[in-house]
This record gives C-alpha cells, sequence and structure tokens, in this order.
C-alpha cells in the first residue's frame, strides 16, 4: 500500500476533510482516512526524542515513512487546544453577563435555558475527553 497510489488517496483526504465536522476533537480527527485509529505515540528519533504525537494506528504498525497516513505532533495539538479554550472562556463571560442581566429582570426561563447550555458544553467536553 504505498508508491504508486497518491491520486487516490489524495482524493481520500477531500473526502475525510469534509466528513470533520463531527469527529474532530482539539483538530484530532477519531479516525485516519484509512479507518484505522489514531494513536497517541512518543518519538524515539534523535531529532525529537520523547516529543509525542498523534499517529495512525496503521502507519504506526507498519513502521511507514513519509507516507499520507494521519500524523501530528500533541504540541502542535495543543495550540488548537488553547485556542479552544480561550473560545469557551469568552463564552463563559458571555454567561456571566448574561447571568447578571437576567437576575436583574428576573427571568428565569432564561437562566435556566443558560444554565443548561453551560452544564451542556461540560458534559460534552467530559465525553470528548474520554474518547
Ligand atoms: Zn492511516
Amino acid at each position: 500500500m504505498s508508491g504508486d497510489s497518491s491520486n487516490t488517496s489524495v482524493a481520500s483526504i477531500g473526502v475525510s476533510s469534509s466528513r470533520r465536522r463531527g469527529g474532530v476533537i482539539n483538530g484530532i480527527p477519531k479516525r485516519c482516512w484509512c479507518g484505522e485509529e489514531i494513536l497517541p505515540l512518543m518519538s524515539k528519533s534523535d531529532y525529537n526524542p520523547y516529543r509525542r504525537y498523534f499517529r495512525c494506528a496503521y502507519a504506526a504498525r507498519k513502521k511507514l515513512e513519509n507516507d499520507n497516513h494521519f500524523f501530528k505532533w500533541i504540541d502542535e495539538a495543543l495550540i488548537n487546544e488553547r485556542v479552544q479554550m480561550k473560545v469557551e472562556k469568552e463564552l463563559f463571560d458571555k454567561v456571566d453577563e448574561v447571568l447578571a442581566e437576567a437576575k436583574g429582570s428576573m427571568k428565569k426561563t432564561m437562566l435556566s435555558a443558560v444554565v443548561g447550555c453551560v452544564v451542556l458544553v461540560g458534559v460534552m467536553k467530559v465525553f470528548l475527553k474520554s474518547w
């Protein structure tokens, strides 16, 4: 499964990126385009000793190099997470704002809707982290 299949693989990367909406967590998809799981691994190379990365399970098993299976350094992935956390902080700031407003005008329905929303986000985050 290597060498002359570059056209096909470009096509399948295109397909998987159009499916990103559901399965991407912190920029890391759950599966490679080939259908194998993405594994968190540790580099043993001299260039990047002990640097952690995500890798397609198939490519890791076959010890593939310069292939087009999924690969991403974890520290680079964490940058995405930091951006995500910033967005979340802004979201919570906004919720505080709405809460303060709701308290003032006694809009209890709105208050419970907002609290429910925050709880939902929290539950989803825990759920997504435990994959
Ligand atoms: Zn793969």
